[in-house]
């Protein structure tokens, strides 16, 4: 089992990492599982949804965010919603979930496991000062713990 994903597809994980580098970006895959694996199909870059600064008035709470920010990711219900409407359309499911970490290693985080689930994929991309250097895909096992998935590149 792996994921199977094309250069085409990466870039624009890479160039929404970089783009919204110094935060974490996030997206939605979309493609097709049979028994040999996952293929990525097409991929939607989304906004980090975690809480927006501007809609809170506690400063304190503001610098909360803006600190948290750069290591969680929300992705909005409406974004899923969307996504999920477009996988119909084309004959796709959602797959997996990508984010990047932003200077910090492509491996999860307690609170990207917490909200994982078994049947997605999880590529997460290291973005070093502002450049891609990493990038692993994780799944959980069925005792709930993040395995590194094999990625092929198409
Ligand atoms: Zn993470």
């Amino acid at each position: 089992m792996g994921i199977v994903i094309s250069e085409l597809q990466l870039n624009i994980i890479y160039d929404h990492a970089e783009n919204i580098y110094p935060e974490e970006c996030c997206g939605i895959i979309l493609g097709a599982i049979d028994q040999f694996g996952k293929s990525a199909v097409e991929v939607i870059p989304t906004v980090n949804a975690w809480v927006k600064p501007e809609l809170v008035d506690d400063l304190s709470i503001v610098e909360e965010i803006n600190r948290t920010k750069h290591s969680r990711y929300t992705i909005a219900p409406e974004d899923i919603f969307r996504a999920q409407k477009r996988g119909r359309d084309l004959q796709l499911e959602v797959i997996g979930f990508f984010h990047s970490h932003p200077d910090y290693p492509a491996i999860p985080s307690t609170c990207d496991r917490d909200r994982a689930w078994e049947i997605y994929s999880y590529p997460i991309v290291s973005v070093i000062q502002g450049k891609v250097s990493d990038l692993k895909s994780w799944v959980l096992d069925n005792k709930g713990v993040f395995q590194p998935e094999q990625i092929q590149i198409d």
